[in-house]
């Protein structure tokens, strides 16, 4: 294998040119200019180790010049009109779709999902744009008499001000347009962060905005490798009003205690542990297609992905066969090669945590049925992995998997079950297969957790409220409450 930081060595011409043509450098108040002292980064792919090219790597200073840029332009943010904040949103969107082919095999070379899911990430994130396009043009606020009479109440929504966006590395494009939809559409100004491992697609959709009108400064990028140095200070800078982070609840909860300094507005997308629940009186087909999507989505790699999955016992044969066979039809490979559905893990470091979480659950007594080890060779890959008989206190049953290993634990009772689901710290989704109506909506009610596919293993769509309880996070993306996180509510009392 390549190790990371070789001298770069492009695999192909059309995807030299892809990378080529996306800009390497920070972008500041509407200029691209290089990091403090010129130093870069470099960006590898994961099916090959090879490095693709290298980044700007932003030192604390080149932060804090974003953040002052971004509150440069919140008063000319603030002012554009609705229609014109609407206007740009589409426009982005439009060129989204026409770049789609270059920017998909951008993502797949960076990040290494198969081909067709990158395509299906962009059109997931250029969807963004459309609903908060909308959204921008729909911003309300009331006009009352006061019961007592005497005065007016009138409410109305004002943009919270220059925002902090982190997103992380498993949906380089879609994680930045949830947030920088709706801190458009509000008309917030903004410095956003991607992951150090996929900083390209983040640097080709803000190009895009440039291009689609943004004011300069109204969207800057930073891109860096020590996210801490960079960052706290701009956090408790007070330079900014609000912190969006999507990524892991160790992170979350270290940046929610650097917010407090300056008590800014945050939204938090954190980890999940979703239960997966297929009751015997489900269609196995459809709870096998819906558990495929659930679990295998982006290689497992998702915190929507299915970490434990929950069969009533009468039904377990049947489904782990099923489910096997499926996992043992994917071709797994470099996400540009044809036919290929699985692609490599982000890292080593993830293969290393996926094969401990396996060979825990096997030394307690799970049996492995399909997979079970990592592939050898070039890349991160690990084979599409089902386990049966996994113990209640296996790691994984705590831990993200964050991997494609699909971990089935045998249940009796709908009681049992539920309680089994929520115990864990963790509350994003669940998912319930039954062909029960009653059933359905009992459990999909109990079950605490922020969102519930019911016979379905996708509920990720824009037009939707996302998000989590318990340590899952904090606040909605997505949906018509999506704005509002970017949006305070000011009230202004009128004297008659
Ligand atoms: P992560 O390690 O928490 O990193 C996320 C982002 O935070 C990256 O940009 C990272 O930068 C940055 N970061 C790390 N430490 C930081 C610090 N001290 N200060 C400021 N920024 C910091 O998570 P990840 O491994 O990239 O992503 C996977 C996690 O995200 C999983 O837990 C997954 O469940 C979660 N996730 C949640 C959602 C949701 O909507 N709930 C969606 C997708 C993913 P570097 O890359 O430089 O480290």
């Amino acid at each position: 294998m390549v190790a990371l930081g070789q001298a770069p060595k492009l695999p192909d011409m059309d995807e030299a040119a892809v990378i080529d043509a996306v800009p390497k450098q920070l972008l500041v108040g509407g200029s691209w200019a290089d990091a403090h002292g010129a130093a870069t980064f470099d960006v590898a792919d994961p099916a090959t180790g090879l490095v693709l090219c290298s980044v700007a790597d932003a030192a604390p200073e080149d932060g804090m010049a974003a953040l002052q840029a971004a509150a440069r332009c919140q008063p000319a943010m603030a002012a554009l009109t609705p229609r014109e904040r609407s206007d740009i949103l589409l426009k982005a969107f439009d060129l989204l779709h026409e770049r789609i082919d270059d920017l998909a095999l951008l993502m797949t070379l960076e990040m290494g999902k198969p081909l067709a899911e990158a395509r299906g990430e962009i059109t997931y994130a250029a969807e963004f744009f459309r609903h908060f396009a909308g959204e921008a043009l729909r911003i309300d606020g009331g006009y009352r008499t006061a019961p007592a009479g005497g005065s007016r109440l009138l409410v109305t929504k004002q943009p919270v001000g220059p925002c902090i966006l982190i997103t992380p590395w498993n949906f380089p494009m879609a994680m930045g347009t949830r947030k920088l939809g709706p801190a458009i559409a509000a008309g917030c100004a903004s410095v956003i962060k991607p992951a150090a491992q996929t900083p390209l697609s983040m640097l080709a959709l803000v190009e895009i905005l440039t291009e689609a009108g943004l004011p300069p400064g109204g969207v800057n990028v930073i891109t860096c490798t020590d996210a801490n140095a960079v960052m706290e200070p701009m956090i408790r800078s007070g330079l900014a009003r609000k912190l969006s982070f999507t990524g892991s609840t160790r992170v979350g909860k270290l940046l929610l205690e650097q917010a407090a300094d300056k008590v800014l507005r945050t939204s938090m997308e954190l980890g999940g542990n979703a239960p997966f629940i297929v009751f015997d009186d489900a269609d196995l087909d459809e709870a096998v297609a819906g558990l495929m999507v659930a679990k295998m989505r982006n290689m497992g790699e998702a915190c929507t992905a299915a970490n434990r999955i929950f069969v009533q016992e009468s039904i377990m044969t049947a489904f782990s066969q099923r489910l096997a066979d499926a996992m043992k039809a994917l071709k797994l490979g470099r996400g540009t090669d044809e036919g290929v559905a699985v692609g490599p893990l982000i890292d080593q470091a993830a293969v290393d945590k996926v094969g401990r979480l396996v060979d825990d659950a096997v030394g307690r007594g799970a049996a492995v049925v399909t997979g079970g080890s990592a592939v050898h060779g070039d890349g991160y890959f690990f084979s599409p992995t089902v386990l049966t008989e996994v113990p209640h206190d296996a790691d994984l049953n705590a831990e993200e998997i964050f991997g494609p290993v699909a971990p089935l634990t045998p249940f009796s009772d709908e009681t049992e079950v539920v309680t089994r689901a929520n115990a864990t710290r963790y509350g994003l989704v669940g998912y319930v297969f039954t062909n029960d109506l009653r059933r359905a909506v009992r459990v999909a009610e109990a079950l605490e957790f922020g969102m519930v596919g019911l016979n379905s293993g996708l509920v990720s769509n824009p037009y939707a409220p996302f998000g989590g309880v318990k340590e899952s996070g904090l606040g909605r993306e997505g949906g018509a409450v999506g704005i509002d996180e970017y949006l305070e509510t000011k009230y202004i009392g009128i004297a008659v």
